[in-house]
């Protein structure tokens, strides 16, 4: 992927930003079949790249996703993750605050899993649904979410200052794509698992989500912690296209094998 297509997915700080300049059915000019190898070598690419932070231990990437039910934040992770080293990932899934997570201020829950020096973290959820869901749903009045946006912010810079590169993704999923892959679960005994009757609500809030994402991804991206908008109308175009934005942070980071010990060179081994 060119250096122009991710620069097209990616939200401009400090500007109005609206979903209409997205579209979740597009392709970025890509086919099936070639992404699909494409994304093989993307992924080796990762991969060595991924040794090197590990091995580096001075700094850390969060890959935050976050989406509409079904658009796919699952798939994504096991698809861009399956033949990676998984010791070099830690993936933490955020659902509704329960036990002491009630009783802390809701970045508190977060923090603990940012990803420590060397590791890769993806986020399944995250603070964002302290804005999001929070909002939609009145779990607090607007007094308080409205501040949020400050407050992540900032605690998103001082990650980067601290040297955790922290990039998020917006899946962006269309509603009619939503339906029919909702219609599927609820069809497939294999996917029902997945299907909460919540889902349905959820989809009738379309509208107030659409405005919560918009708000949230225009005040919240920022040079050092970017939003890009992910087609995922179709999956193979969404998991190239994330697989490519995380590895172009990764290039950015540059990271670096450690000098050897002293003494190392003309050892031999018997
Ligand atoms: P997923 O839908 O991501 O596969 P779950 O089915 O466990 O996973 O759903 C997690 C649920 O938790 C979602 O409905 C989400 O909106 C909710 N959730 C996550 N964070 C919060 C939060 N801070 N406050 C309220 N609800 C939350």
């Amino acid at each position: 992927m060119a250096n122009d297509t991710l620069a097209s997915l990616r939200v401009a700080p400090a500007k109005p930003f609206s979903l209409r300049q997205h579209d979740p059915g597009d392709t970025l000019g890509w086919n099936k079949e070639a992404a699909e190898t494409e994304l093989e070598a993307v992924k080796l690419r990762l991969d060595a790249l991924q040794v090197r932070l590990f091995a580096e231990e001075r700094r850390s990437v969060l890959l935050v996703l976050q989406a509409m039910d079904a658009a796919g934040k699952d798939g994504t992770i096991r698809n861009i993750l399956s033949g990676l080293n998984p010791a070099g990932f830690h993936v933490t899934g955020f659902g509704v605050p329960g036990g002491p997570e009630t009783q802390h201020d809701y970045l508190w829950r977060v923090h603990e899993m940012v990803p420590r020096k060397g590791v890769i973290g993806i986020f399944n959820r995250s603070h964002y649904e302290d804005v999001l869901v929070v909002r939609v749903k009145n779990f607090v009045p607007r007094s308080v979410w409205s501040k949020r946006f400050d407050h992540i912010r900032d605690f998103e810079r001082m990650l980067g200052d601290e040297g955790t590169t922290v990039v998020k993704c917006f899946l962006y999923v269309s509603k009619d794509e939503q339906r029919e892959r909702l219609q599927e679960r609820v069809d497939d005994p294999e996917k029902r698992w997945k299907f909460r009757l919540g889902d349905l609500d959820d989809r009738t809030l379309w509208p107030k989500y659409q405005k919560a994402y918009e708000d949230a991804i225009g005040r919240t991206s920022t040079a050092a912690a970017p939003w890009y908008v992910v087609p995922a109308d179709r999956n193979w175009v969404r998991n190239l296209a994330v697989a490519k934005i995380l590895l172009h942070h990764l290039e950015r980071l540059d990271p670096q094998l450690p000098e050897p010990e002293e003494g190392i060179e003309g050892v031999v081994v018997r």
